[in-house]
């Protein structure tokens, strides 16, 4: 058997197939070979948490949280090992990938609680002698489908608030993550879950992916990607009507303002375009200046880019990893060609970098002179890639930054709290930054967006419950 199978029905079970597990930084260095479901076993764990399902919808909430408190202190206690492990599959820096399990640690330790706050309301009847009960209950089983780029928290902030209400779970994973996920279940079998409650079956999204989607008795499903991928979904959950939520892609602007205290602006910039090497998608990848600090900020970032250590995920020293595959490096790079033909400056960065190990490094890339109806201020490109779109003041800024088909998070650095609030009010963007880069977010507040980049309601915190529970109206003549 592989030592990395699927888990389905609480059994270890080989696919019909392996994928090998790179690290980007060094794709010499093979991971694991992580099985790949087939259809049919696709098929068995939907059977096997539909008929978990009464049983663990029934369960105490005590024990349900205790179960997720325990995978929280377990990912807690060996967030080094599976941090190192996280930046080894996925690439992103030492320091990030231990962040992200500490993370995942407390949004299991958060939702192991919440399982004994879900209230219910009564309301008084418009009819004599009748009471109103509204409650919430378990949708049933819900498929969840994650993207490569945040394979623990992501992941967690869906099982988690899924379990946690009472639901069981399919975990479908990217394939090029498999170890993290994998951990995931382990600690979780570890921890107690039933069997059936808990299903992982990872491989192509093409095989795993239509199986889950038609299956009438996966009543929902909770999926982050692109907006390709989250369009196609939506297609077929709607031919029958399953409940559905989408995160999706971003094109994320941060408006820096005359005002603006040069070297926060700096900071929010760098952080929010490069770190993680830019695949978020919460990243600042539009840069809207106004004229007055324009050149004085260009000038700046550029000198900041220059001295991130571009390296090995797991050497210490990096502050940017590798981007995470071959295909995704030249994406990157094509869209570099693709802004200097469109007549975007090339500021700085954007070189792949020649290095032993074969690892997919590219240089944080900056692009000024850009306008924002280029493709690259309009497509999300998923790289350590930003550009500067002059702004001639505030309300042009505004209009620029909600002038794109995405609306996931928008940032703005000033010291005007009038144009700080109407910002706040006016972004097109179900997230707003003053003063902070897009990206980096609390575990315990909602998050998500709005137009193409999110569908259905908001993940995280204690707002998940929309989507993990379904609400009963109940009329009751004692
Ligand atoms: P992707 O859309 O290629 O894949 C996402 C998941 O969908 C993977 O598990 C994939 O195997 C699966 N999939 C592919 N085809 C499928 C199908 N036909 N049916 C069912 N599942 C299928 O995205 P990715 O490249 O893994 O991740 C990058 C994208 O994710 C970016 O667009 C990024 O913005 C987005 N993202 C969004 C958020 C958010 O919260 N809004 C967070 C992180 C990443």
């Amino acid at each position: 058997m592989s030592p990395f199978a699927n888990l389905i029905n609480g059994a270890w079970v080989d696919g019909d197939s392996v994928s090998t597990n790179r690290n980007p930084s060094n794709p010499a260095d093979i991971i694991g070979e992580y099985s790949r479901a087939s259809a049919a076993q696709v098929t068995q764990a939907i059977t096997a948490a539909h008929a978990a399902w009464p049983a663990w919808a029934a369960t105490n909430p005590v024990e349900r949280g205790a179960i997720l408190d325990r995978v929280g202190t377990a990912l807690a206690a060996q967030a080094e090992r599976l941090g190192t492990l996280l930046s080894r599959e996925e690439g992103k820096t030492l320091v990030e990938g231990r962040a992200e399990v500490m993370r995942a640690a407390q949004i299991f330790k958060f939702f192991a609680a919440e399982t004994q706050r879900l209230t219910g309301e009564v309301v008084a009847s418009v009819r004599p002698g009748i009471e109103i009960e509204i409650t919430r209950e378990p949708v049933g089983v819900i498929g969840v489908i994650t993207p490569w780029n945040f394979p623990m928290a992501i992941p967690a902030w869906k099982i988690a608030p899924a379990l946690a209400y009472g639901n069981c779970v399919l975990f479908k994973p990217a394939d090029l993550v498999p170890a993290s996920a994998w951990e995931l279940a382990r600690l979780l079998t570890e921890a107690g879950i039933p069997a059936g409650v808990f299903n992982l079956v990872m491989g192509r999204g093409a095989v795993v992916g239509p199986t889950l989607l038609a299956d009438a008795r996966v009543n929902a499903i909770s999926f982050t990607g692109s907006t390709t991928t989250g369009a196609g979904i939506a297609a077929e959950a709607a031919k029958r009507f399953a409940k559905l939520q989408l995160e999706m892609g971003g094109k994320n602007p941060l408006v820096v303002l005359d005002d603006a205290d040069l070297d926060v602006a700096v900071e929010a910039a760098l952080q929010g375009s490069f770190y993680s090497t830019g695949q978020r998608c919460t990243a600042s990848s539009r840069l809207i200046v106004t004229e007055g600090i324009h050149d004085r900020f260009v000038k700046a970032l550029a000198a900041r880019m220059q001295s991130l250590v571009v390296g090995d995920a797991l050497d210490p020293a990096s502050q940017i990893g590798p981007v995470v595959d071959q295909a995704q490096l030249d994406q990157d790079i094509a869209y570099i060609g693709i802004g200097q033909a469109e007549g975007a400056r090339l500021h700085c960065g954007g070189l792949a970098l020649d290095r032993t190990s074969g690892g997919y490094f590219l240089t944080p890339a900056l692009f000024t002179e850009a306008h924002n109806s280029m493709r690259i201020c309009q497509e999300e490109i998923f790289g350590p890639i930003a550009a500067v779109i002059r702004a001639r003041d505030y309300d042009e800024a505004l209009s620029v930054a909600n002038s794109t088909a995405f609306g996931l998070s928008a940032g703005i650095c000033t010291t005007s709290l009038k144009h700080a609030s109407h910002f706040r009010r006016h972004a097109q963007a179900g997230m707003v930054m003053v003063n902070l880069s897009t990206a980096g977010v609390d575990f315990h507040v909602p998050f998500g967006g709005r137009k193409g980049s999110s569908f259905g309601p908001r993940e995280q915190g204690r707002y998940a419950a929309e989507f993990y529970t379904s609400v009963k109206t109940s009329y009751i003549c004692p």
